[in-house]
């Protein structure tokens, strides 16, 4: 059974980054069935990551575990810099924000109201395109977070995130698909099945994400996901080291 790279060991408190406060994550994961796993925590807390932990903990359960990060694309921030010389295996890039405005935090739905909706969902693309552009990153997350709260575009999806997509096809970054927007007030896998279909067409790779915060989180809804890929045709998943894309069957 392959593996869910989106982990949030530290959740939303940080550090300390210790063998005890990861541990009930690699038994939950265990307990799903899970045969690998990453932590992908966010670049905010990424001087409080101790990279010891990660063998650490492999060593006492056994389970292979790899090292991510979620990074919040920013415009303009040098994620380059931030990131270099740290044993990564893969880094997740994801937009959260659209200048100073944290689209995704709870009590921020009253910001959508302020945007036209297509040209909020444009703008949200051309961000993700612009993380993809970089090269940095080996996953693209969470697509279409901006439909979150369940506000949709007039235009068809597909036309508004077709140019972001085209940008990670080139990029060789995977999509993934995350399970966490089924408990979002949109109710739904993200991406949209439309724009799987798309990035299927494309060739672009994909992973499965539960992006948990607790333990119980983990693998959450995993069988949609795999079910959701399966019918689009996709048979393999991608896997992560040391920067270095693997596939292994989606079954
Ligand atoms: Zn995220
Ligand atoms: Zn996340």
């Amino acid at each position: 059974m392959p593996a869910d790279y989106h982990i949030h060991g530290l959740a939303h408190e940080g550090p300390p980054h210790t063998v005890e406060r990861l541990l009930p994550y690699v038994e939950a994961a265990k307990a799903a069935g899970l045969t690998e796993i990453g932590f992908a925590d966010h670049d905010r807390y990424l001087d409080g990551l101790d990279f010891s932990v990660f063998p650490e903990l492999e060593r006492v359960t056994g389970m292979p575990i790899r090292a991510g990060l979620e990074v919040d694309f920013r415009p303009g921030k040098d994620h380059r810099r931030e990131l270099a010389g740290r044993p990564w295996d893969y880094l997740i890039g994801s937009v959260h924000a659209i200048g100073d405005w944290d689209f995704d935090r709870p009590g921020q739905e009253a910001g959508f109201n302020a945007w036209d909706i297509d040209e909020l969902y444009t703008t949200y693309f051309s961000l993700v395109a612009r993380a993809a552009a970089t090269g940095l990153f080996q996953i693209i997350g969470h697509l279409d977070l901006i439909k979150i709260n369940g506000y949709r575009p007039r235009r068809p999806v597909l036309e508004l995130a077709g140019p972001a997509l085209e940008i990670i096809a080139g990029s060789g970054a995977a999509l993934e698909v995350n399970t966490a927007g089924l408990f979002k007030p949109v109710g739904e896998i993200y991406p949209a099945r439309e724009l799987l279909e798309r990035a299927f067409s494309l060739n672009i790779p994909v992973t499965i994400g539960s992006d948990a915060h607790a333990p119980g989180e983990i693998a959450r809804e995993r069988q949609q996901a795999r079910e959701l890929l399966r019918h689009i045709g996709y048979t393999r998943l991608a896997t992560f080291y040391r920067g270095e894309m693997a596939t292994e069957p989606l079954f």
